[in-house]
């Protein structure tokens, strides 16, 4: 998984960010970010998938918070390994959580 330390330009926005307050951009987005009971399926995925796929550009409190809202529970951090089952769990909202991962 991308480190922070080493991620010194934010993927999404094509910024350079120098410590570990990360990228101003992307901590100004989660500051005003839209609540997710507003945001279709496809927005929710989209903005996910945004999450996953770039170098972690925020602190991990602000990361895990967004992410857990945008799949609409908990998540465990070993589940950040495989973005595409999360990406694919997350569109089935109605569907019980998995136990057996713990
Ligand atoms: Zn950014």
């Amino acid at each position: 998984m991308a480190r922070i330390a080493r991620a010194l330009e934010c993927d999404i926005h094509l910024v350079p960010f120098h410590d570990e307050r990360g990228c101003g951009y992307c901590l100004r987005f989660l500051r005003e970010a839209p609540d997710v009971r507003d945001l279709s399926t496809s927005a929710r995925m989209e903005e996910l998938e945004r999450w996953l796929l770039a170098n972690r550009s925020v602190p991990e409190e602000l990361f895990y918070s967004r992410i857990e809202a945008l799949v609409g529970r908990r998540i465990s951090p070993h589940e950040l390994d495989d973005p595409d089952l999360l990406i694919q769990r997350a569109q089935r909202p109605g569907r019980p959580y998995d136990w057996d991962d713990w």
